[in-house]
């Protein structure tokens, strides 16, 4: 019987596809994932420092298992992710039932530390590599599925050199560091054989990939290129019917990679383009190195290169010194671009950077006001986005079960996600089978809502005989085994 393992995971996709590595090298090492952290032995927490809230949960998570590693001898507990990193040994010494530390560079130490945690050792590894090799992972373990059946995150680069005045990233992650298009692309091939059909391309400044190569002119000898050239390379890739990205820097938008949206099929019409603020007086605080006028002229050379292409963004309200008018400068773009959607929080300030030490610090009512007043906007725009889709068909790759989901017997409610990163249910009668995940899906859309988009079979057109439509193929029966229970 195999060691069983659970982990929680914190933050952003890159923490996501963190703990995909982390489960991948615990699967060669013969672990296998737990249903219920009830039953594991062993139990990873990949931790999130981007906001005060998510670092104060590592104390609270940590504070309650005490219970979890007494209940059961041998149990074994570990913590990784930023703030591992920035905190190392501190958390190690804070929380004396805590076997191991593991930093964001460390992730192939993971088996041998849960080794020696076993033989009672207690330790912290934080240190950053430069190394290359931190890229070379163990192709995906059979047993291991991956979070997201049909699409996979592919790591392209690692790293931040841009230093943005609020946030902790480039101390958490390191510098940016380009992994070899070799490996990026024999990774993609590997992913299409076991049956992935869309990749999401992963770097803290993604497109930023290769420039300092490019510009020192060693692109060749270390193998890699522009984002653009690259975005074209793993187009090639047979079985990878759709590409995105995520996050790239507005600074690094050249026009190989806005043409990449209008001459490459395969690359996805959707951007996540961080905003921040719509003041350029703010902007320069954040030091972020574009204005809005800059930001804005981005949008609209990527809204000619491609007409219907969705764009969503990331906002910071109550920025230290943010004057009421700078807030509004931010609204003011918001409704110039009219984003498909947009993560927006309130200022936190994180230790170790420029923007804690700032004057001008907001209050937190005023800030929650401002949150609240983009918020709606957003919603607004998001809905009204939503009903211009309305008639249209698309094609969207099956998740599985939607959150509202009937119970097994009656109409079954299933969820996936259109080329333009939009979530549209649909319902199907209880008697057809469920098409499985990352099963690819034809759907006309009948109605918009404030979150998402609902979808119904396209009615059968001449010479199609599937009642799905599936467009890889397959017939729904022979995968309905493979739809996971959300
Ligand atoms: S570009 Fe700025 S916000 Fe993004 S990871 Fe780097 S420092 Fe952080």
């Amino acid at each position: 019987m195999p060691a069983l393992y659970a982990v929680r995971t914190y933050g952003c996709q890159m923490n996501v596809h963190d703990t995909e590595k982390v489960a991948n090298l615990l699967h060669h090492a013969g672990f296998r994932p737990a249903t219920d952290e009830s039953e594991a032995d062993l139990l990873l927490i990949n931790t999130c420092s981007i906001r005060e809230k998510a670092e104060n949960r590592l104390y609270s998570d940590l504070g309650a298992l005490r219970e979890w590693k007494a209940a059961v001898p041998g149990r074994v507990l570990g913590v990784g992710g930023c703030v591992a990193q920035q905190e190392g040994d501190r958390v190690l010494r804070r929380f004396s039932h805590l076997d191991f530390v593991f930093g964001t560079h460390n992730l192939r130490l993971v088996p041998d530390m849960v080794e020696a945690a076993g033989l009672g050792e207690r330790q912290t590894m934080t240190d950053e590599h430069r190394s290359l090799d931190r890229f070379d992972l163990p192709e995906r373990h059979e047993a291991f599925a991956g979070t997201t059946p049909g699409r996979a995150f592919l790591t392209v680069m690692e790293g931040c050199d841009m230093f943005c005045t609020f946030c902790i990233v480039p101390r958490t992650r390191g510098r940016e560091i380009s992994r070899p298009a070799a490996g990026i692309l024999g990774e993609a091939r590997a992913l299409a054989e076991r049956g992935v059909r869309e990749v999401t391309l992963l770097g803290q400044t993604v497109n930023a990939y290769g420039r300092h190569d490019l510009k020192r002119g060693r692109d060749a000898e270390a193998g890699t290129m522009a984002f653009g050239a690259l975005l074209g390379e793993l187009a090639a890739t047979p079985g990878i019917e759709r590409i995105r990205y995520t996050s790239p820097h507005p600074l690094f938008f050249d026009d190989a990679l806005i043409q990449a949206h209008a001459a490459i099929p395969e690359v996805c019409p959707h951007v996540h383009l961080p905003l921040q603020s719509g003041s350029d007086r703010v902007l320069a605080a954040m030091r972020r190195r574009y204005t809005a006028a800059e930001y804005l002229a981005i949008v609209e050379r990527l809204k000619r290169a491609r007409p219907d292409i969705a764009i969503t963004t990331d906002v910071i309200v109550g920025f230290p010194g943010e004057t009421r008018a700078d807030f509004e400068d931010t609204l003011a773009v918001m409704e110039a671009v009219e984003f498909a959607d947009s993560y927006s929080f309130k200022y936190s300030p994180r230790p170790e950077t420029a923007a804690a030490e700032m004057g001008g610090q907001i209050d937190p009512v005023e800030a929650q006001d401002r949150l609240a007043t983009l918020q709606d906007l957003q919603r607004g725009l998001k809905l009204a986005g939503n009903r211009r889709c309305v008639g249209t068909e698309t094609t969207i790759l099956v998740e599985g079960q939607s959150a509202r989901s009937a119970g097994a017997d009656s109409a079954q409610q299933l969820r996936g996600r259109d080329p333009y990163h939009r979530v549209v249910n649909f319902t199907l009668p209880g008697e057809l089978p469920a098409p499985a995940a990352g099963t690819l899906l034809e759907l006309r859309i009948v109605e918009a809502t404030p979150h998402s988009l609902i979808g119904e079979r396209t009615e059968d057109r001449p010479g199609v005989k599937d009642p799905l439509r599936l467009v890889d193929g397959t017939t729904p029966a022979s995968r309905e085994s493979e739809l996971p229970v959300s």
